[in-house]
C-alpha cells in the first residue's frame, strides 16, 4: 500500500458503534454539549423517530418526519424553520442518505451539530458531501459545515432493511471503495479502508442473505459502510459516481439499485487503465477480472442487473452518453462517447461487462 508521496485530512468524526448504540444517544448529546434535539425520518420512518423522541423526552423539542430522496431545497427549507422554531440545537437524522442529507441542508443552513445513526450502508454520514434539487437540477456541493460531527452506528436499526435494499445499498457502499483504489488523490489510508470495507461486505453479505436477523453479520456490513463512507468523503470519484449521478438526475433511476447495476460495468471500463490497483478486487471477489468478479457477486446477491427493469428506456441511452460526456472530469482512462454507450447498452440488457 506504500505511496512515495501522498497528501490526506481526515475530519474529526466521533464514531461509536455496537448493537443497542442507539440508546446512549442522550449520553453522546451530553457529550456534545446539546440538549434540544429535532430527531429527523422520512415519512416511512417516522415510527422510529417516535421512539427516539419518546427515549429522549425532555431531550427531544420535536420529529420532522418529512425527509425524502434527492433532497430538495423546499423541505430542507421547511425543516430549518421548524428548528429555528423549537430552538433546536442539534439535529439527530435517523435513517439512510436521504435522511442524512435533510440534516446536512440543516447544518448548511443554520450550522447546527448533527448526530447521524444511519440505517443503510449509504454511507453520506460520514461525508461532507451534499446533493441537493431545485427546479429539477440536482447540485453537489462539499463543506466543512455538512461533516456530521458524530455517527452512532447500531446493527439492531438495519436489521429491518429489507433484503433487496441490504444488496442494493450494500453495493452503493462498495462503490465507494472501489472508485477510492483508483482515486488521484487516495492515500495508503484510503486504499486499506477500501480493501477492508470491500472484504467486510464479501464476508458478511452472503450471511446477511442467508439470516437478515444475523446481529454479527449486520453490524460487519455497517462496519464496511462506515469504511466505504469515509473513504468516499476521502478522496474523489470518477465514472460510475459520475454516471449514476447521470441517471440518478437526468431519468430519476432509483439510487441504490443504479449503483448496483453500473458497478461491474464502470470498474470493468476502467480496469485495463488501472489494472494494478483494481487486481485486489478479482482476489477478494474470487474472478477473472476485477468487473466480471463484481457482476458475479452481484449475480449471487440476486441484486438487478439491468437498467432496463429499473424503468430506463432504451430510447434513452443516447441522451444518456450524451449528458455523461458533456462535463470533462478525471477518469483513469479517457471518457470515450462511443466506449461509454456500450457500456450503458450492457447495462441496460444486464450483459456480462466489457
Ligand atoms: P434512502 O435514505 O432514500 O432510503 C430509502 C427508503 O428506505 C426510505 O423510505 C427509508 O425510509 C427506507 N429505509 C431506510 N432504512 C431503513 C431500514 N433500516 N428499514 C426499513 N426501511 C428503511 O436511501 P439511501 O440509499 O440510504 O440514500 C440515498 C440518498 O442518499 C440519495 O439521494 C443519495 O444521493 C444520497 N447519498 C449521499 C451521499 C453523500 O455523501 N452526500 C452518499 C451516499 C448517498
Amino acid at each position: 500500500l506504500f505511496q512515495e508521496s501522498f497528501a490526506t485530512s481526515f475530519p474529526a468524526v466521533r464514531v461509536r458503534f455496537g448493537a443497542g448504540v442507539r440508546h446512549l444517544l442522550g449520553d453522546e448529546m451530553t457529550a456534545l454539549g446539546v440538549s434540544r434535539a429535532l430527531i429527523l425520518t422520512t415519512p416511512q420512518q417516522a415510527d422510529t423517530g417516535a421512539e427516539f423522541a419518546e427515549a429522549l423526552g425532555a431531550g427531544a423539542v420535536g420529529v420532522f418526519a418529512g425527509a425524502t430522496m434527492h433532497t430538495p431545497v423546499a423541505v430542507s427549507e421547511s425543516a430549518t424553520a421548524r428548528a429555528l422554531e423549537l430552538r433546536a440545537d442539534c439535529v439527530v437524522a435517523v435513517g439512510g442518505g436521504s435522511t442524512t442529507g435533510l440534516g446536512k441542508a440543516i447544518a448548511l443552513r443554520t450550522d447546527l451539530p448533527q448526530i447521524v445513526i444511519p440505517t443503510t450502508y449509504a454511507g453520506s454520514e460520514a461525508t461532507g458531501i451534499l446533493g441537493q434539487t431545485e427546479g429539477g437540477r440536482k447540485t453537489t456541493l462539499t463543506s466543512a459545515k455538512v461533516q456530521p460531527e458524530v455517527i452512532l452506528y447500531d446493527a439492531e436499526l438495519v436489521r429491518s432493511l429489507p433484503v433487496s435494499m441490504t444488496v442494493t445499498s450494500a453495493l452503493n457502499a462498495m462503490a465507494h471503495a472501489a472508485e477510492a483504489l483508483y482515486a488521484q488523490n487516495r492515500s495508503p489510508l484510503s486504499t486499506l479502508m477500501a480493501l477492508e470495507g470491500l472484504r467486510a461486505f464479501r464476508a458478511a453479505l452472503p450471511r446477511v442473505l442467508d439470516n437478515p436477523d444475523d446481529l454479527r453479520a449486520r453490524g460487519e456490513t455497517l462496519y464496511g459502510a462506515w469504511l466505504c463512507g469515509t473513504v468516499l468523503g476521502s478522496v474523489g470519484m470518477a465514472l460510475h459516481h459520475k454516471l449514476c449521478h447521470t441517471l440518478g438526475g437526468s431519468f430519476d433511476l432509483p439510487h441504490a439499485e443504479t449503483h448496483a447495476v453500473i458497478l461491474p460495468h464502470a470498474i470493468a471500463y476502467n480496469e485495463a487503465a488501472a489494472a494494478d490497483l483494481l487486481a485486489p478486487i478479482a482476489t477478494i471477489f474470487d474472478g477473472p477480472t476485477p468487473g466480471e468478479a463484481l457482476h458475479r457477486f452481484a449475480l449471487s446477491m440476486n441484486a438487478p442487473t439491468a437498467l432496463r427493469d429499473l424503468g430506463m428506456a432504451e430510447a434513452n441511452l443516447d441522451r444518456a452518453a450524451d449528458i455523461a460526456v458533456q462535463n470533462p472530469y478525471w477518469n483513469p482512462r479517457p471518457i470515450e462517447r462511443t466506449a461509454l454507450r456500450q457500456l450503458l447498452q450492457a447495462a441496460w440488457a444486464g450483459d456480462a461487462p466489457q
